[in-house]
C-alpha cells in the first residue's frame, strides 16, 4: 500500500464483531479473562488497549518501525525515550531544540546524572569531535525549532553506527509523509502527535517508534511501568486526523512556500527562516532526505513594535502556541516556547524581540498573505 492508503488502512486487524468501519473507542480500563491460563489479547489498558493498538499500528506502518507506542503527549514520549539512559551516559543533541525538550534535558535528566552536549548537529566534524567514551546517543530535530536548521540524518546515523550510538529523531515537523528517519538509519523516531498527525489543535499526543525488537521491548517495559499512555478517545481523534494527513500536508506545504516567498519580498521583514528556499544552507540535504518542506516559517521583523503589532493585528492567523494544525498560528518564541532559555543563550541564537514563528494552516493562501499585509502595513483598512 502507498502512504495515502496506509493512512486509512494500515491496520487491517481492527475488525470487531460489529464490523465497525472506524476502530471503536474501547473505553475500558480492564478486560475480562476467558479463564485461568487462557490467553487473552488484552488485560489492562496501561499495557494495551484495542483503540490504542490500532493507532500504534497505523503510525508504525507510516514510519516503517518494528513497534510504536502512543503516549499522552510529545513530552511523555521524549521522557520515556530518555529512560533508555542512565547516570553517567552522555547524549549529543541539536542545540536548536524544542523548548520543552531542552527544559527536560537541562533541568531534569541532567540532575539525574545524564550529561548533554548541545551542538549544531549539521556540523558533522564538530559532531564527531563531541563523541566521548560515555556517549550513548545522538538526539536530533530536523528541521530544528525555531531556526529551521537541517541535519543530514543519513550522515549522522553513519557516524553513530561507527561509534555504537543510537540515533533519536524528533520527526514532528515533517511527519512520515515527508521524511522517514528510520529508512535513513535512525533507531527511534519521536512525535508530538499533537501537531500534524492529529492536525486539528484539539488533542495532545506523543509517539515513540522503534526500529528494532530490542528497543521496542525496552520502551514497552518503560511504558507499562511508568504509564502516560494515550487515552482511547484521544487515540480515536489522532487516528481520525491521520486519515487526512497527506492532503493537509500538501496544502500546508504549498501555502507555506507561497507565504515564505511573500515574506521574503516584504521590506519590513529582515530575515525569513524557511527550508524550502533554494539558497537556504540546508536545502540540498532536505531535498535529499525529505519530499516536502513542511509548514513552518520563522521571521525576524524590522522592530519589536512591528512584531507586537503583527501579533495584535492579525485576524486569520491566531496568536497561539503550538503548530501543525489546520489553523494558521503565530507565536512569540521569546515569550513562549523559548522563555526558559537564558537571555544570552536565546539572543545568541537570534531568538529576540523581533523574532516570530509561524505555523501555516490550510486556509486560502491569498487570505493568509492579505492578513499579514494588513497587520504589517495597515493596508485595506
Ligand atoms: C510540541 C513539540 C513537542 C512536545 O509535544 P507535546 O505534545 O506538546 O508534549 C516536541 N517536539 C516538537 C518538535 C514539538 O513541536
Amino acid at each position: 500500500m502507498k502512504f495515502e492508503t496506509l493512512c486509512l488502512h494500515a491496520d487491517l486487524n481492527k475488525k470487531d464483531e460489529w464490523g465497525t468501519l472506524n476502530q471503536a473507542i474501547c473505553q475500558s480500563a480492564t478486560f475480562v479473562h476467558k479463564g485461568v491460563d487462557v490467553d487473552s489479547p488484552y488485560s489492562y489498558s496501561r499495557l494495551s488497549n484495542p483503540t490504542r493498538t490500532h493507532l500504534e499500528n497505523t503510525v508504525n506502518a507510516l514510519e516503517g518501525g518494528y513497534a510504536t507506542y502512543a503516549f499522552s503527549s510529545g513530552m511523555t514520549a521524549i521522557t520515556v525515550s530518555m529512560m533508555l539512559f542512565k547516570r553517567g551516559d552522555h547524549i549529543i543533541s541539536t542545540y536548536d531544540l524544542y523548548g520543552g525538550a531542552l527544559r527536560l534535558f537541562n533541568n531534569v535528566c541532567n540532575s539525574n546524572g545524564i550529561e548533554y552536549s548541545f551542538i549544531n548537529t549539521s556540523d558533522i566534524d564538530l559532531l564527531e569531535k563531541t563523541i566521548k567514551n560515555n556517549t550513548k546517543a545522538i538526539y536530533i530535530e530536523t528541521p530544528s525549532n525555531p531556526l529551521m536548521e537541517v541535519t543530514d540524518i543519513r550522515l549522522v546515523s553513519d557516524i553513530a553506527k561507527k561509534h555504537g550510538l543510537i540515533v533519536i529523531v524528533d520527526n514532528t515537523f515533517l511527519t512520515p509523509y515527508y521524511q522517514k528517519p528510520l529508512s535513513l538509519g535512525a533507531d527511534i523516531v519521536l512525535h508530538s502527535g499533537t501537531k500534524y498527525l492529529g492536525g486539528h489543535n484539539d488533542t495532545l499526543a506523543g509517539f515513540v517508534v522503534c526500529k528494532t525488537k530490542e528497543l521496542s521491548e525496552k520502551i514497552l517495559y518503560f511504558s507499562k511501568t511508568i504509564g502516560g499512555q494515550l487515552s482511547p478517545f484521544d487515540c480515536f481523534l489522532i487516528e481520525r486526523g491521520i486519515k487526512t494527513l497527506p492532503i493537509r500536508m500538501d496544502r500546508i506545504n504549498d501555502n507555506a512556500y507561497k507565504v515564505a516567498e511573500w515574506l521574503r519580498g516584504c521590506n519590513k521583514i529582515k530575515k525569513v527562516f524557511y527550508v524550502g528556499f533554494k539558497d537556504n544552507k540546508g536545502y540540498e540535504i532536505i531535498k535529499k532526505q525529505a519530499t516536502g518542506f513542511g509548514g513552518m516559517i520563522s521571521i525576524e521583523v524590522e522592530s519589536e513594535e512591528l512584531a507586537k503589532k503583527i501579533l495584535k493585528d492579525v485576524k486569520i492567523f491566531q496568536y497561539a502556541e503550538s503548530l501543525g494544525g489546520v489553523d494558521s498560528l503565530i507565536t512569540y518564541p521569546m515569550k513562549q516556547t523559548h522563555a526558559d532559555l537564558k537571555k544570552e543563550e536565546r539572543e545568541a541564537k537570534g531568538i529576540n524581540e523581533r523574532f516570530l514563528r509561524i505555523s501555516i494552516g490550510i486556509e486560502n493562501v491569498e487570505d493568509l498573505i492579505n492578513d499579514l499585509k494588513e497587520a504589517i502595513y495597515d493596508w485595506f483598512r
